[in-house]
């Protein structure tokens, strides 16, 4: 009989996002046979701060905040990676999202570590001045430890635009000038990069236009479902919308809606927007968030948070391409059951990449001072993706691994390179 005190703690293990990527990391390490002094410099993070940010709420009280950065990786370049505000906030999720940040800009070769920051918080019950005075307090914080040329944070779960602005004028107070490059995911005005916003979602949706090339099918007769309606999800399925796929699916964070003759995006979005709400939009039916995670398609593009594909749900997984749009979606342990289903993966350290790559773009033209038109961006965004999709292709066929794990050896082999050359850890 199963033993329920034993399954929970399998599944609290499951959960935790940093496991998954540490097991993904030591299979990967050991089909590199990865010298063991790289190994042990590459598994642990190089740098973890924790902050307490007090904040004058609006009712004049002192409201005391738990936040964190953690610079996992700089043997590329300075550290690169978002800024999350959530109640679900914890040193293992940011451990593990900076980690991803590392693989994911190896797999995409552009010349940054990884990093990570969260504060653990509720944006929806705070106003936005609030927010601001947090988000200023927070970036003080880490003033001595963030900068063009040290960790350029970027927007994440909860943080946008506005978010990066107050941080870059935060940092640019201190520095006695404007200082555009410490931060990208910046409004287009203020040193942002054109295509910036859509870069995740347009990132996604150049794998998949690869990906279902491998299985000669056509954005018209390719029904996809899409979990999440925010920068990822919402732009990533308005984007294969006007590409002519067919969107069957959506969803947010309360359920989803399920048409199977495909939902007018444009429209859904809208009626998202006007309600706040995805549910009653005409003409599609009410699903769950794991029920659209079950329905019948031919890609699947979790584009919400970790977790959402684990050992108990795998098996009824039914597309053919699982398009990894957020970070962490399928946990470790759902590696292996997906593969003996023969679902084609997108790891989201390829599939979501497109984010960073234009953050990328965007701190080449902050440094440079002079910004590119948005068709330029694009078309630099394709090759990047494109590239980076046919690389992993070739490393997972010449060395007989699945993909996820082809992603983790290329990364690691990037770092494991550099750190070697740099000679750092002698
Ligand atoms: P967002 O806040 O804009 O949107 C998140 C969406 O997911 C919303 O629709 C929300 O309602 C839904 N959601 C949140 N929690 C959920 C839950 N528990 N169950 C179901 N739905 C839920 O965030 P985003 O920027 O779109 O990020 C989504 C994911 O993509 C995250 O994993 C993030 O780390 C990753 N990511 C984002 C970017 C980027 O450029 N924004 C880049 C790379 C990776």
């Amino acid at each position: 009989m199963a033993n329920p005190m034993v399954d929970d703690a399998r599944q609290i293990k499951e959960d935790n996002p940093f496991e998954s990527m540490m097991s993904r990391f030591d299979r990967a390490a050991q089909l590199l046979d990865l010298d063991p002094d790289l190994y042990a410099v590459m598994r642990v993070p190089n740098r973890e701060l924790k902050v307490y940010i007090p904040v004058r709420m609006d009712s004049g009280r002192i409201e005391v905040f738990e936040g964190f950065r953690v610079q996992h990786n700089f043997a590329r370049g300075p550290a690169k990676g978002g800024i999350r505000y959530s109640p679900d906030v914890n040193i293992d999720e940011v451990r593990a999202l900076a980690a991803w940040m590392t693989w994911k800009c190896a797999v995409v070769n552009v010349p940054f570590g990884g990093a990570k920051g969260g504060v653990i918080c509720d944006p929806t019950q705070m106003s936005m001045t609030e927010l601001e005075r947090l988000t200023r307090r927070y970036a003080a914080e880490l003033l001595d430890f963030i900068g063009p040329e040290k960790d350029v944070p970027a927007p994440d779960m909860n943080t946008n635009e506005q978010t990066m602005a107050w941080i870059m004028d935060t940092y640019s107070m201190h520095a006695r000038h404007t200082v555009t490059a410490v931060v990208t995911g910046k409004p287009v005005d203020l040193g942002g990069s054109a295509g910036r916003r859509e870069a995740t979602g347009r990132g996604l949706l150049f794998v998949i236009n690869e990906a279902i090339k491998r299985f000669n099918m056509t954005p018209p007769t390719t029904r996809v479902v899409v979990q999440g309606s925010g920068n990822v999800g919402g732009i990533g399925a308005r984007l294969l919308h006007e590409a002519g796929y067919k969107v069957v699916a959506i969803s947010d964070i309360r359920s989803g809606i399920y048409n199977p003759n495909g939902i007018d995006i444009h429209e859904a979005l809208l009626h998202l927007q006007t309600t706040r709400s995805l549910e009653g939009f005409p003409g599609a039916e009410r699903v769950s968030n794991s029920e659209i995670l079950e329905l019948e398609c031919d890609v699947l593009a979790p584009c919400a948070t970790e977790n959402q594909i684990t050992s108990q749900n795998a098996d009824r997984i039914k597309c053919k391409v699982l398009a990894e749009g957020a970070n962490g979606p399928t946990t470790a342990a759902a590696d292996e059951i997906l593969h003996n289903k023969g679902i084609f993966v997108i790891p989201d350290i390829l599939a979501n990449a497109g984010g960073v790559t234009v953050s990328y773009f965007e701190w080449v033209q902050d440094r440079m001072g002079y910004f590119w038109k948005e068709e330029v961006v694009n078309e630099r965004l394709q090759d990047t993706m494109v590239a980076s999709f046919n690389d992993l292709c070739k490393y997972a066929d010449s060395h007989s691994v699945d993909t996820r794990t082809a992603a983790y050896m290329l990364a690691i082999d990037r770092v494991a390179y550099d750190t070697r050359m740099r000679g750092i850890y002698a």
